[in-house]
């Protein structure tokens, strides 16, 4: 969600809080172009998630082949971010190659990486491979552990899915934790069975690992299993302000070596964001709330699944395919079709549509000026003045959470 404050003294990130890309701040006001592209690049997945939105998806249709995906970069304009989304997407033999050709041909400058760690020899390969091959470019590689110890396992329904994605997640930070264009991150999806336990996944993750960032989103879409109900705003709230300690460690450690005004703004940008999002996504959880900001779904975001059907948001529902424009990204931006559905979004409130979902928020809050110089801020001042709380890790100790792992267990 969040990438680190450039540490090099010279170079063009020096200064800029990253936020998905460089230069964050420096671009207060941008026009509303593509931005980030969304790219499915397989439906195939080696899980069983209950909380999978994709599941539908996963045995219809063919992928892309690689051509098309090619004929897809050859036509699209230059733009910033490229979010991996699957399936799993390290079962794609060829993923390296696809990222590499929107690096080259596009200007991709920071791609989102998704895997649920199950395979870590094509995470280990692919990453080495991209971190060579596309030296500029920033990877955020997102883990996913949805509970703590055997609670995850019950929700991916994969017997020993969590030792074997931390298992993963060792070899990737002993093989290039220190590497500048690398963050690693967890994604974890909240849902009630895992709820009791999620401080002390982020407390175990954060002593054990040098994580970027953990964040954490309410399950969403329809899930594969119907009866997993997201929790109530009450519990959202309660757990979003436990992990606070948290976030403030990882502030630590992220911009810890900064010079202390240019620190301070770091931690300020980092922090209110995290509190802006997380409070958005409170309000929305049971009914549209205004962002206060426009959902920029469609103009500066562009979905595209696996078998070539494209969308303005993952949760909105199909607009076109890409088959019917010959693979052609620029004519498919310039569609009557995509231009009917964003004006059937309106912005979020014109379709009534709403959502939880953090990626878009910060996709839209980007190209929102009162949200960069007012909101996120006043978030930030806001929570300060309420109190805050350091982690404390005498309180948590790994130690401890290691035995209730294995208790839970035995
Ligand atoms: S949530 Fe991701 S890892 Fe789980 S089944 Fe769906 S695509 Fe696979
Ligand atoms: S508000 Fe949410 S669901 Fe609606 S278009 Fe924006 S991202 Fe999609």
């Amino acid at each position: 969600m969040f990438e680190r404050l450039g540490k090099r003294s010279g170079g063009r990130d020096r200064g800029d809080v990253h936020m998905g890309e460089p230069g964050f701040l420096r671009k207060l006001v941008r026009p509303r172009k593509l931005e980030s592209v969304f790219l499915f690049v397989t439906s195939k997945c080696n899980s069983n998630c209950r909380t999978c939105f994709y599941a539908s998806e996963h045995q219809e249709g063919r992928d892309m082949t690689f051509d098309e995906i090619r004929r897809i970069s050859d036509t699209a304009p230059d733009f910033d971010k490229l979010w991996i989304a699957g399936g799993e997407p390290f079962l794609r033999k060829d993923l390296a190659e696809i990222i590499e050709m929107f690096h080259r041909h596009n200007g991709v400058k920071a791609i989102n990486l998704p895997t649920n760690g199950l395979l870590p020899d094509p995470v280990e390969k692919i990453v080495g491979r991209l971190l060579d091959s596309c030296p500029g470019m920033t990877i955020h590689l997102n883990f996913s552990l949805d509970g703590l110890g055997e609670t995850h396992d019950q929700v991916r329904r994969v017997p020993g899915n969590f030792d074997k994605t931390v298992a993963t997640m060792e070899r990737i930070e002993s093989a290039f934790g220190s590497h500048p264009h690398l963050h690693r991150n967890v994604a974890t999806v909240v849902t009630p069975i895992a709820y009791e336990g999620l401080f002390d996944l982020g407390a175990y993750l954060f002593q054990k690992f040098n994580l970027a960032t953990q964040y954490f989103e309410s399950v969403r879409g329809e899930p594969r299993d119907p009866e997993l109900e997201p929790i109530d705003r009450a519990r959202l709230e309660a757990l979003h302000e436990s992990l606070m300690p948290l976030y403030e460690g990882m502030a630590d450690r992220l911009f810890g070596e900064m010079r202390p005004g240019v620190r301070d703004f770091a931690r300020l940008y980092f922090i209110g964001t995290i509190r802006l999002l997380y409070r958005l996504q409170e309000q929305n959880l049971e009914g549209p709330c205004d962002w206060g900001m426009r959902c920029t779904a469609g103009q500066t975001t562009f979905v595209i699944d696996h078998d070539g059907g494209f969308r303005a948001c993952e949760l909105r529902p199909r607009i076109g395919r890409m088959q019917d424009f010959d693979f052609d990204l620029g004519a498919a931006l310039r569609s009557t079709g995509l231009r009917d559905e964003i004006a059937a979004i309106g912005g979020g409130a014109r379709a009534n549509c709403w959502c939880t979902h953090t990626c878009w928020m910060l996709a839209s809050l980007k190209f929102s000026p009162g949200t960069l110089l007012y909101r996120i801020p006043r978030a930030y001042f806001d929570y300060r003045r309420n109190g805050s709380r350091a982690f404390d890790p005498a309180e948590h100790r790994l130690r401890d959470i290691e035995e209730r792992i294995e208790q839970a267990r035995s």
